[in-house]
């Protein structure tokens, strides 16, 4: 029998905590002895049925087990899926978070708003770098994806080498020019990696995804037939998508105007960090977007998801104060609609053609490319790390299992191990088997941003002490958007006293007059509706009771 000298070295354990079996809420641990490191803390957006709810975020109890053991979070690129929970994940870490520059300034904002001073905790890696930490070594390789400045990892563990690539594609012509470290890779597989953990996310679709850079010719397409104003939409961390527009609007002598906190906030990092360069003159503020012929402007705008309080869902009903949508305006959706959303997406294109503007997407021109590399790309990462043991991440489970069985034909070799949320996947040097499980789920962040709450308040919030529940229903005609008679207010464990029973009496008063003063389309909007019940009962609560109730707004159109 051969010895092995891996054997004898301590076991190291994975555990994903979220983002496997699911898309969003990407977390996991790896820990051997006495250390652990997390790698990203991510969100998830919220489906529609979990009304007044904010975020999603893993269930962190589970991390309780290992408190004081994590030393360090490493975050692997600045998308929510992969830093939106830092606030809530930073306190159960004992030592530093690493990323690369970029990402640490999409994660700053984030702890100030929630009053966290952590600028020290922060450290900044760049590609190569390696860091210490107990016995793992980690070492950053840079990757390409959707935005800028997106690591892999290459953990140095006492049981072997684990790569994550994060979250990736191969794109061989990036628009700055920073390519995957594709050699790095390959040498750490003829090195031997003891396992791949892979993004599946596009592992249902066929080929390659193509390059940031293949979308040029599609906006080439719309700026040199475009009469009026053109409106781009996309996710505010899109940074290449932003210089395309920026580069095609200097071309075509068009001002640029970043519309929406999120495009404003990321767009600013952007250009300071050098990942985003727009000429002199070319950008205009938004408020100034009204000074201009429609012809001479191009905005950039939040809210490709339809989402009821980012720009382009104001600026569809009307209801924006700078922008304005006029016949002959063409509006273009730059993104992948995330499941879920197809709905709000859909109302907010009605709102868009209703203003007599032009709605373009990704199947009437090439506007749109994935940020996550499909079957021909995950292939060749696992051609090239050559891994003993490869186990998909980032995924349904369908994804997670083609993914799989990709890997079974690349590297017949290699040992496909399917682990889902919860598993504890040990490698002994030998092996590599789920051990155990531990409780996940998830955590329900409602809009206050203060609390957590546990899926349970959806049920019932009766046996929760805090500042209970409001349900609002209302009911409005499907024609004219008018309300069909008061609404009505339910609470929940809302201790009663007299300023309550005043203040809820007044409530459905209160919340009619809101609603009729909405402009009209958004009365007849179900989704800008609940959004603004939502805050002027948060108002109301906050303001008359000093409380902070989850609202659950319910639209019945009758
Ligand atoms: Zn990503
Ligand atoms: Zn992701």
């Amino acid at each position: 029998m051969q010895l092995d000298p891996a054997a004898s070295a301590p076991a190291v354990d994975v555990i994903p905590f979220g983002g496997v079996g699911e898309f969003g809420m990407n977390m996991l641990l790896v820990s051997s002895g006495d250390t652990a490191v997390l790698i990203d803390a991510g969100v998830m957006f919220p489906e529609p049925e979990l009304f007044g709810v904010d975020l999603v975020i893993p269930d962190l109890s589970a991390l309780d087990a290992h408190r004081g053991k994590i030393k360090a979070l490493v975050l692997t690129h600045g998308h929510e899926d992969h830093i939106g929970a830092i606030a809530h994940v930073i306190d159960r870490v004992d030592g530093p978070v690493y990323a690369s520059e970029f990402t640490i300034a999409l994660v700053e904002p984030k702890l100030e708003e929630h009053g966290i001073d952590y600028a020290k905790r922060l450290i900044a890696v760049s590609p190569r770098d390696r860091v210490d930490v107990g016995p793992f070594t980690i070492e950053f390789l840079r990757v390409t994806h959707s935005m800028p400045d997106c690591l892999a990892l290459a953990l140095h563990t006492p049981a072997g080498v684990i790569v994550h690539t994060g979250d990736f594609k191969i794109d061989q012509t990036p628009l700055d020019s920073e390519q995957s470290d594709l050699h790095r890779l390959a040498e750490l597989g003829s090195a031997g990696v003891l396992a791949l953990f892979s993004d599946s996310t596009n592992a249902d679709r066929r080929g390659f995804s193509g390059s940031e850079r293949d979308v040029i010719e599609g906006f080439e397409e719309i700026f040199s037939s475009a009469n009026g104003k053109i409106v781009v939409t996309a996710f505010s961390t899109s940074i290449y998508r932003m210089q395309v527009v920026v580069d095609l609007a200097e071309q075509f002598d068009r001002k640029v105007a970043f519309v929406g906190r999120g495009m404003q906030q990321n767009s600013q990092i952007a250009l300071r960090l050098g990942h985003l360069e727009i000429p002199g003159g070319v950008q205009i503020r938004d408020s100034e977007v009204g000074d201009h012929p429609p012809q001479d402007v191009v905005c950039l705008c939040t809210g490709s998801q339809g989402e009821a309080l980012a720009a382009l869902p104001r600026i569809a009903i009307d209801d924006h104060r700078h922008v304005k949508l006029l016949q002959g305006d063409i509006v273009a959706f730059s993104a992948r609609n995330i499941p879920g959303n197809e709905k709000a997406i859909g109302r907010t294109m009605n709102h868009v053609a209703r203003r007599g503007a032009e709605v373009v997407t990704d199947s009437d021109r090439h506007i749109h490319v994935s940020g996550h590399g499909s079957a021909e790309e995950l292939k060749l990462m696992i051609s090239l790390v050559k891994p003993r043991f490869f186990v998909p991440i980032h995924g349904e489970y369908r994804q997670l299992a083609r993914h799989g069985r990709m890997a079974r034909t690349v590297c017949p070799d290699s040992e496909v191990v399917m682990v889902q949320d919860g598993d504890v996947l040990r490698f002994d040097g030998r092996t590599a088997r789920v051990v155990d499980r531990v409780a996940t789920g998830r955590i329900l962040i409602d809009g206050t941003r203060t609390g957590e709450i546990g899926d349970e308040v959806l049920r019932d919030r009766r046996h929760v002490a805090g500042d209970g529940l409001v349900v609002a229903i209302v009911a409005i005609n499907a024609q004219s958007g008018a309300l069909e008679q008061a609404p009505s207010i339910i609470t929940r464990g809302l201790a009663a006293d007299v300023r309550h029973e005043a203040m809820l009496k007044d409530a459905p008063a209160i919340l009619a007059r809101s609603i009729e003063s909405a402009p009209r389309e958004e009365q007849s909007d179900p989704g800008l509706l609940k959004e603004r019940i939502r805050i002027e009962m948060q108002r109301l609560f906050r303001k008359r009771a000093g409380r902070r109730p989850l609202v659950l707004p319910v639209v019945m159109e009758v």
